[in-house]
C-alpha cells in the first residue's frame, strides 16, 4: 500500500513555500508552523446497550492573532490528530483570506456516528462539550458543523454549553437550526459564495457567464446548488453533472429540477433520460468555460491537468488539485479558484451567524447574501492583485495573502 501522506506535513509545505516567496519574518514562519494549542479530551459515553464506551476527541486552536478561533467538529472512525491540526490550519488560511476576524481551528471525535443511535450520539455530543467547556466560547474559540456533523449536533452543543455557563450563549457554535439562532442563508452559502467569486474571475477573463457552458463533479450539497445558482443567477448551461455513480451529459444544457427529480427516484444521476452517461474523469476533461470540482479530492491531478480545457476552475470541493496540476494548469493559462477562497462563503456566513447572535439581532436572508457577496468580491479582488505582483498561481497568492493577515496580526500584537 502506498504511504499515506501525512496531512499535516503537507499544510506544513504549503506555508514554507509561501513563506519563502513572500520572505516571510523566520520568527514568524517558525511560530505559525504549529498550533497554538492542542487539547485531548476522554469521552466516557452511557451506551443504549448499558455498558460504557470511552471515545478520544480533540480540538486544535491554531492561531488566535485575529480573533476567536473558528472551525468544525468531526466525526469520523479514521480520525487523527494530526487530521485535525492539518485542518485547523488550513482554517486559519481560509477565514483570514475572506479577512474575517477569526483564527482557525478544528475538532473531531474517534468514533462511527453510522453505527450509533440518536440517543447515543446525543449523550457523545454533550459529553465532548463538557470536555472541551472551558476551551471554546463565543470569544474564545466557536466550532460549527462538519463531515458527519449536523445543525441537529450542533443544537445539541449549544444548549449544553449554554447549561455549563448558566446563560443562553448561542454565539458559541454555528451552523444552528433556524429556530435557535441559526442564520438565513447558511444551506446554499458555500455555493453562493464560490458563485460571487465566479462572476468576478468571469469579469477578469471577459468571459460572458450568460453564453458560458458548466461541468460540476458532484451533486451534493455543494454541487446542487452550484447547478441551481449558475443557471438562475447568469443563465449559465450546465452541461454535464456526476455523482459517485457516474456523470451525464447533454449539450442543450441540463434542467435543474428535472435532474434533482431523477436522483432523488433512482438515487443517482446516471440514466438521466435524454443525456449521454458519461464517467467522472470524461467530466473533467469536457470542453466547457467552467469547471466545477464540488465532490472529493485529488480529481485533478498531474494525469489529466493536461487536458482540461475550461477557463475558469472553480474548486468548491476542499483539495480538488494537486499541487503538480496546479503548476500545469498555471501555465496552460487555467484561471484555477482555490478551494479555500472558492468554498469560503459557509465559514462566512457562519462568521454572520455569530455577528447575529452577539447582537440578539436577525437579517433578512438578502442582508446576507449582500454582506456575503462584499466579502467574496473582496477576497477575488485581493488575491489578484498579489497574484498579479508576484507573478504565481492563484492558489500561492491566496496563501500570501492569508499568511501576510495572520503575520501583521502576530507582529501588531508584539508576540514576534
Ligand atoms: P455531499 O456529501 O453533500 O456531496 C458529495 C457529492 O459528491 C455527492 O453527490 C456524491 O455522490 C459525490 N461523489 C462522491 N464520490 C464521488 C466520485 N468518486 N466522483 C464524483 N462524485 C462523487 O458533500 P458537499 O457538502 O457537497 O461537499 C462536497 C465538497 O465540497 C467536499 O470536498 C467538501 O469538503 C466541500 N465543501 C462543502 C461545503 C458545504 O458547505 N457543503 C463547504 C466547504 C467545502
Amino acid at each position: 500500500m502506498a504511504e499515506e501522506l501525512n496531512p499535516f506535513k503537507i499544510a506544513q509545505e504549503q506555508l514554507d513555500r509561501a513563506a519563502k516567496m513572500m520572505n516571510l519574518d523566520p520568527q514568524v514562519h517558525q511560530f505559525l508552523r504549529e498550533p497554538m494549542r492542542i487539547l485531548e479530551v476522554s469521552i466516557p459515553v452511557k451506551m443504549d446497550n448499558g455498558t460504557t464506551k470511552i471515545f478520544k476527541g480533540f480540538r486544535v486552536q491554531y492561531n488566535d492573532a485575529r480573533g476567536p478561533t473558528k472551525g468544525g467538529i468531526r466525526y469520523h472512525p479514521q480520525e487523527t490528530l494530526d487530521t485535525v491540526k492539518a485542518l485547523a490550519a488550513w482554517m486559519t488560511w481560509k477565514t483570514a483570506v475572506v479577512d474575517l476576524p477569526y483564527g482557525g481551528a478544528k475538532g473531531g471525535i474517534i468514533c462511527d456516528p453510522k453505527n450509533m443511535s440518536k440517543g447515543e450520539l446525543e449523550r457523545l455530543s454533550r459529553g465532548y462539550i463538557r470536555a472541551i467547556g472551558r476551551f471554546i466560547g463565543p470569544e474564545r474559540d466557536v466550532p460549527a458543523p462538519d463531515v458527519y456533523t449536523t445543525p441537529e449536533i450542533m443544537a445539541w452543543m449549544m444548549d449544553e454549553y449554554s447549561k455549563i455557563v448558566g446563560y443562553n450563549a448561542p454565539g458559541v457554535i454555528t451552523g444552528k437550526p433556524l429556530e435557535v439562532g441559526g442564520s438565513l442563508g447558511r444551506g446554499d452559502a458555500t455555493a453562493k459564495g464560490g458563485m460571487y467569486v465566479l462572476r468576478e474571475a468571469a469579469k477578469k477573463i471577459n468571459l460572458d457567464l450568460s453564453k458560458a457552458t458548466v461541468a460540476i463533479q458532484g451533486f451534493g450539497n455543494a454541487g446542487q446548488y452550484a447547478h441551481k445558482l449558475v443557471r438562475e443567477m447568469f443563465g449559465s448551461k450546465v452541461v454535464a453533472v456526476s455523482d459517485s455513480k457516474g456523470g451525464i451529459y447533454d449539450s442543450n444544457g441540463l434542467d435543474y429540477n428535472k435532474v434533482l427529480e431523477h436522483k432523488e427516484k433512482t438515487g443517482s444521476v446516471v440514466n438521466y433520460p435524454g443525456a449521454k452517461n458519461i464517467t467522472n474523469a470524461e467530466l473533467l476533461e469536457l470542453n466547457v468555460d467552467v469547471l466545477i470540482p464540488a465532490a472529493l479530492e485529488n480529481q485533478i491531478t498531474e494525469k489529466n491537468a493536461e487536458r482540461i480545457k475550461a477557463k475558469i476552475v472553480l474548486e468548491l470541493a476542499n483539495g480538488p488539485t494537486t499541487p503538480e496540476a496546479d503548476v500545469i494548469m498555471f501555465k496552460k493559462g487555467i484561471l484555477d479558484l482555490p478551494d479555500f477562497l472558492a468554498n469560503a462563503g459557509g465559514v462566512t456566513v457562519s462568521y454572520f451567524e455569530w455577528v447575529q447572535n452577539i447582537n440578539g439581532y436577525y437579517w433578512t436572508a438578502e442582508e446576507v447574501y449582500e454582506k456575503l457577496d462584499k466579502k467574496m468580491t473582496k477576497a477575488f479582488w485581493d488575491v489578484m492583485e498579489m497574484q498579479k505582483k508576484y507573478n504565481v498561481c492563484p492558489r500561492t497568492a491566496a496563501y500570501m495573502v492569508s499568511i501576510k493577515r495572520v503575520a501583521d496580526a502576530v507582529k501588531a500584537r508584539g508576540w514576534v
